[in-house]
This record gives structure tokens, sequence and C-alpha cells, in this order.
């Protein structure tokens, strides 16, 4: 399975278990529980059974350290982020793209370093602009291709 395809096939819970792995580097099954615990109520098989879906999937490592099991992230959270908000914009027509792209900025709140890097990566992305952007959808999923 492709990287990609990994990262989209991983659950919301799932998901919750990969941010601890990424932030710990390496992490054991009683840590996730007791880091989980503070937001979920799930028990340490619960935690037991998404890790080990998660090194089913690929998406960890694992390995025996002494009498317990470490686990570790195989694929990168950055890449897994960008995977994900790619992914949200090929549920939309390619004319949608740029609604969806102000929303998420509406609703984020942005340090002044990120407002400066969102201003230069626009300035950029003007040179390359369209007068209109061309829809991608097929016939009947999007109101593009219906006159009324
Ligand atoms: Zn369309």
């Amino acid at each position: 399975m492709s990287e990609k395809k990994k990262i989209l096939t991983i659950t919301d819970a799932e998901w919750e278990v990969m941010r601890v792995a990424w932030a710990t580097k390496e992490t054991t099954s009683k840590e996730v529980t007791d880091i989980l615990n503070e937001k979920t109520e799930w028990k340490s098989t619960t935690v037991k059974t998404l890790l080990s879906r998660l090194v089913d999937k690929g998406m960890l490592g694992t390995t025996r350290k002494g009498n317990k099991f470490i686990y570790f992230p195989l694929v990168e959270e950055r890449k897994s982020i960008e995977v994900l908000s790619k992914e949200i914009l090929t549920k939309v027509c390619s004319k949608k793209v740029g609604n969806v792209l102000e929303s998420i900025i509406n609703e984020s709140q942005l340090s002044f370093e990120d407002i400066d890097a969102l201003e230069s990566l626009l300035k950029e992305k003007r040179k390359s602009a369209v007068e209109s952007v061309p829809c991608n959808c097929i016939k009947g999923q999007c109101q593009c291709h219906i006159a009324r």
C-alpha cells in the first residue's frame, strides 16, 4: 500500500493514537492510554487494539524492549497532514477550492508569522493565477454543467 493510501485508512480514533506516537517519537501502550485518558475513556485493551491496527496498516513499527513493546511512527506527521488536507480538496468542485481555503483561514487563529507566510505564498500564487478555475467534476455532481 502506498503511504498515501495508508494514511487515508486511519480512523479518527487511530489518529489520536498517532498523534501521541508523533509527539513522543516512541511510546508504549501504557503511555498512550495515560496520555489519552485526558480526552477519552479508552481502556488499555482499546488502546492495544488501536496500536495493533496501526502496526497492521504500516503506520507504526513495534519492537520489544525487555518485557514491553515499544511503538514508533513509520509515517511522518507532516506527510500525513499534507495527505489529509489535500484529500479534503478532492471532495469539492475545483471551482470551490478557493472558498474552502477561505473558510479554513477564516476559522483559524493565526500568528503574525503564519500570516506573513500566507501572504507571500499568495503573492507567489498570483503569478500563476487564472481568470477562472476550470471545473473538474463529472456531469451532475456540481452546478457547473447545469444551465437553468
Ligand atoms: Zn464542478
